[in-house]
Order: C-alpha cells, then structure tokens, then sequence
C-alpha cells in the first residue's frame, strides 16, 4: 500500500499492521513522507483512535528510529514520568533517593510545556548545570553516583521529536495513542526495567478531567507492560500546586529541602510514594512499609541529599552556588473566608509572565522569579493575611490578575480531593 492508501484504511476505521506503521514512521523520520502525509494520519489516528496492539506498535517503531540505551545486568534501572503539573519537582529529588536505596536512575527529561515547569529548566537555575550529555556520559553517571537527569540527545526517538512538532500545529496533541507513544517512545530507550507514572488531572495538568487522566494512565501502562517495563501509574491531584515553590530556582531550593526532611507535607508524600512504588516494583523492598523506611532512612542520614550534590558536581554544577531571588511583594486575601484554588494553570502562566517560562521557542529563562504559597487550599483567612509572595523583577501588578482568577477567598469552608487518586497497574 502507498501512503495515501495507509491514510485512508485508518480514516476509514481499519487497524494497521506492525510494518505499515513502521514504514509510516521510518519513512517520516527519514524524510521520504512529507508533512503533509504525516499530518493527515495523524489527523486519522486523533479521530478514529489505535487499538493498543497498534499503540505497542507505534512506540516501538518511534523508539527503534534512535539508539536505546541498552545496559550489562547490574542495579535495576528505573524511572518516574510525570504528565506535567504545578509546582512539580519531584523528580529533583527522586532520582538521588532511588539511586541510594541500590537503584539506577538515568532519566531523560524534557523542557516546561504549556504552563507547567521542566525539570531540565529548573536543574539549569543552578549555574553550569549541563543537560545534553551524551550516552557515554550518561553511562559514567550511572557507573559512579546511580542517577543523572539529562535532556534527550539525537539519539532519543527522533520521530516523536519531528511527529510532536507536526502534532503541535495540526490540532493532534490530544490524541492517547499518540501522547502514549510519544511518552513511552522517550522513556523506554533509557533500557528500563521499571517505571511509575504521575498522571495527573485538573486544572494545572495537562488533563483536565480524572476521566481523561485514567483513560490515558491506562493506555501507558497497558503499552509499557506489553513492552517487557513493569510498570505503574498513580492518579493524582493538579486542582492545587505541588508544594509550596513554582518557579524554576525557588523548586530547585524546595528539592534540596525535601532531601533535608524539611519539605512541604505534600511534595515530600508524593515523592516518597513514587519512590516506594518503584522500589517495591524492582524487588528494592517487600512491603510498602519497608520501602517508605528504606527511603526515610535515605533522607534522614543526608546520603539522599549528598547523592544529588554528587549528581550536580559530575553534571558541571555546584548545588552550592548562590541562586538569588528576585524582589518580593506578597498578594494577601481582601476578604475574610476560606482560600479556594479556581484555575491553578493560571499560577504557572503567571509565572511564565514574569519571565520564569517561554512564551516561544528559545525565550531566555529568567531563573530568579517565582511564586511562593504562603497559604493552602482550604485554610481559614481574615483579610490581609498573605496569600502568596512573588518574586519578581516586575512587581506585582503584572500578573495581579491572573493571581486573581488563580485563587479566591470564599464564606463556605471547602473539600480538597486526595492527592493521590487512584493507582493503576
Ligand atoms: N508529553 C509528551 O512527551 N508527548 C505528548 O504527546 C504529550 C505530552
């Protein structure tokens, strides 16, 4: 079949086989399909959906474009994927309390997309900081500290690389098949043995709905089990902000934090509990209990805290270095009440206002900015009590009102959901 005939067997509702969508994406990747075409499919698949057979297929084939990672025995290697949301960090510190509780860490992240941050851009606040290592480098890591967080090279699934771009401008992002391959494309060519997944739903994550969020923490951890990685997904809450730091060097400070047993109650329990299901997956512990005291004992010694300060130093930077913050003005509540999240995305656009973020490809990211939660959710407040502090180089009024439609202050005291929902796999 030609291109235009494997287009049209998927408009009309038909399954394609493992070769056709290798071609299709060999092809692509190559550069003998042009965007057009690819376009077009893509359409196809956002309307008429992949069954997960196809979904294995697609991944693989997107991941065989670039050169996997491939590991003698040794540690186990794993790896945590988020879906993106507010505030969230805790891959900083995962990576260094997996790599002390005898597990290997070499995990690829990306860069802030839409309104939430990356974890490559808050690693990058701490100054030399390198994230394009090459698979030698990232081989050395492991071999000598257990863990590295990197940015993806060449050699990492290209196809999502040119394909998510296309997605981009074609109405094709929100597509499960293709969000699964494009995840999965890039976090399988680290070689895992293991991998847990924040998928998170609400208004600060990607989607929006718990429904959404199942549906698509389904189909990873279908595709990546059928793909030989035990694999697990926890469903959780993006309603509100993830600790009390957004912004890239004010996370960066929360990470370090953490790692001291001094975080904020909810980052620290969400972190801890990625890492416990990660270490009872690689057979690190027996018993959920035995993981979360494996990896208390990891914080409360400081080998957590140093295992990160080793990362950092062997990725050029020194967690040491000064990290300044911009000026502060506190927001407070004009009313007495109860503080009620509406639109916690917009917490993140505001930060990206203040330069914390790009509002296009290559912006300068100014690592200095930030929001600081000095209330939470659900707490009682009388007017003037302070809500939150920015740091900024531009004051406050700029994003005033987008901190305004972020947050009120409501009579009626209100009902937080549970941060973490439900856990799939
Ligand atoms: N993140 C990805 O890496 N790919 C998608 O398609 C969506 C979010």
């Amino acid at each position: 079949m030609n291109v235009a005939q494997l287009i049209a067997k998927k408009r009309d509702g038909c399954e394609l086989s493992a070769s056709e969508i290798d071609g299709l994406i060999a092809g692509y990747t190559h550069g003998t399909i042009p965007d057009y075409q690819m376009a077009a499919w893509a359409m196809a698949v956002f309307c008429r959906g992949m069954t997960p057979d196809e979904t294995v297929c697609l991944t693989q084939s997107m991941l065989n474009t670039g050169r996997p990672l491939a590991w003698d025995k040794g540690r186990p290697k794993v790896d945590k994927h988020s879906t993106g949301g507010i505030g969230d960090k805790t891959s900083i510190s995962m990576a260094p309390i997996l790599a002390d509780c005898g597990l290997d860490v070499p995990m690829i992240s990306g860069r802030g997309l839409g309104a939430t941050g990356g974890t490559l851009d808050k690693l990058e606040s701490i100054a030399g900081f390198r994230t394009n290592l090459d698979s030698n480098e990232i081989r050395a890591l492991i071999d000598s500290v257990g863990c590295v967080i990197t940015g993806a090279s060449g050699e990492i699934a290209p196809a999502d690389k040119r394909l998510y771009a296309l997605r981009d401008v074609t109405a094709t992002v929100p597509s499960i098949p293709l969000i699964t391959a494009s995840i999965l494309s890039k976090k399988l060519s680290e070689g895992l043995d293991c991998l847990v997944l924040d998928v998170k739903w609400g208004t600060g994550a990607f989607m929006k709905t718990l429904a959404e969020a199942k549906e698509l923490a389904r189909s990873l951890v279908g595709v990546a089990t059928q793909m030989g990685v035990k694999t697990k997904a926890l469903i959780t809450d993006m309603n509100r902000p993830l600790g009390r730091m957004i912004g890239n060097g004010l996370e960066i400070d929360e990470s370090i934090d953490i790692l001291k047993g001094c975080g904020p109650a909810d980052a620290t329990e969400l972190t801890t509990r990625l890492c416990a299901e990660l270490l009872l997956m690689a057979g690190g512990a027996d018993t959920m209990s035995s993981a979360m005291a494996r990896i208390d004992e990891s914080i409360r010694s400081g080998r957590a805290l140093q295992r990160l300060n080793e990362m950092v130093r062997a990725q050029g930077g020194d967690l040491n270095s000064p990290r300044p913050r911009a000026a502060d003005e506190t927001f407070v509540a004009d009313r007495d009440g109860y503080l009620v999240m509406n639109d916690c995305e917009a917490l993140g656009l505001a930060v990206i206002e203040m330069g914390g973020g790009r509002k296009k490809l290559g912006d300068a990211i100014d690592y200095n900015v930030g929001i600081e939660m000095l209330s939470t959710p659900g707490q009682p407040l009388r007017r003037g009590d302070p809500i939150v502090r920015v740091y900024s180089n531009k004051g406050l009024t700029p994003i005033k009102g987008m901190l305004q439609s972020a947050m009120s202050v409501r009579d009626e005291p209100v009902e937080l959901t549970p941060l973490v929902v439900e856990i799939i796999g």
